[in-house]
């Protein structure tokens, strides 16, 4: 940890962005890519945002099937990558660079380095938000075994956006935890609330996915993962709960078109749960 703290400590800010808001969660799969690409949708639409999108998610990236984006990014004359734009979203992702079904096998060295290139070395032009899709898993136990190998892949974008120069130089930082009702997530997340504490990035608030479903035939509610243990978590961490997003097929089926539900259904209640949560960041 002290060592990418170290390398990125002199390295220079990324003008032109006021704010970055990083989209984590405890464990993989229970939505933080969806979240991010719904929420950078949702401000860029709905609030009038200028908003980016980078996915730091360097081992498992999702954004190019989920923002439909399968080129490459063009080089500008200072040789930084133009992002690529959809959705009214500037884009960044790993998997714009290297082929979707070559495993990357990289060790956190090569990670930071290519992080840091997909951070600082983009034409990112003025934005009011960067959304960053965080790498999965960012609880302490990562953050042990990293500083145990000076290597920090899971933690690295927070020490990077972590670092006090490039925060006297934005409006605001700040992370989102997303958790699915369940113990078992709920207690991840409230790892990574602690790892975000530890860098000093304060967090946003806690937002339950999956929070419940409601029969697209009968109406009825089901609670599937159990419904308000994000809430029940934000009250007893002190934290804000900006809101739950259900279950819904489609929010699947848009992500996997790459055409997201707050696109592509703005009227769904998922669309209006993650439009809601945009206002409120
Ligand atoms: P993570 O980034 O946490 O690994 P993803 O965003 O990739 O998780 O989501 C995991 C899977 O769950 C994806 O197939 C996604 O489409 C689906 N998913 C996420 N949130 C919802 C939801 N609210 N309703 C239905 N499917 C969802």
């Amino acid at each position: 940890r002290e060592h990418s703290a170290m390398a990125f400590k002199g390295g220079p800010s990324i003008p032109g962005i006021k704010d970055i808001i990083a989209v984590a969660s405890g464990k993989g799969g229970v939505g933080k890519s969806t979240t991010a690409v719904n929420l950078a949708v949702a401000l860029a639409k709905a609030c009038q945002q200028n908003v980016g999108l980078l996915d730091a998610d360097i081992y498992g990236p999702s954004i190019p099937t989920m923002m439909n984006i399968f080129r490459k990014p063009e080089v500008s004359e200072d040789l930084k990558m133009v992002p690529l734009e959809n959705h009214g979203v500037k884009c960044m992702s790993i998997g714009f660079l290297v082929d979707k079904d070559a495993p990357i096998v990289w060790r956190g060295p090569m990670v930071m380095s290519a992080l840091e290139k997909l951070t600082r070395g983009v034409t990112w032009g003025n934005l009011d938000i960067l959304v960053i899709d965080m790498p999965p898993g960012t609880g302490d136990a990562q953050l042990s075994i990293s500083q145990r190998l000076q290597l920090s892949d899971a933690v690295t974008v927070a020490i990077i956006f972590g670092s006090s120069e490039l925060k006297n130089n934005l409006r605001k930082i700040c992370a989102l935890i997303i958790s699915t009702p369940q113990d078992i997530a709920l207690i991840d997340a409230q790892r990574g609330a602690s790892m975000f504490h530890k860098v000093d990035v304060p967090i946003l608030g806690l937002i339950e996915n999956m929070s419940f479903f409601k029969c697209p035939k009968c109406g009825e509610k089901s609670d599937i993962f159990g419904h308000g243990g994000a809430k029940r978590t934000a009250d007893k961490m002190n934290l804000d709960y900006l809101g739950e997003i259900p279950l819904e097929v489609q929010v699947r089926s848009c992500s996997d078109e790459g055409s997201p539900i707050v696109m592509s259904s703005p009227d769904s209640l998922a669309a209006k749960a993650y439009i809601d949560i945009a206002h409120k960041v």
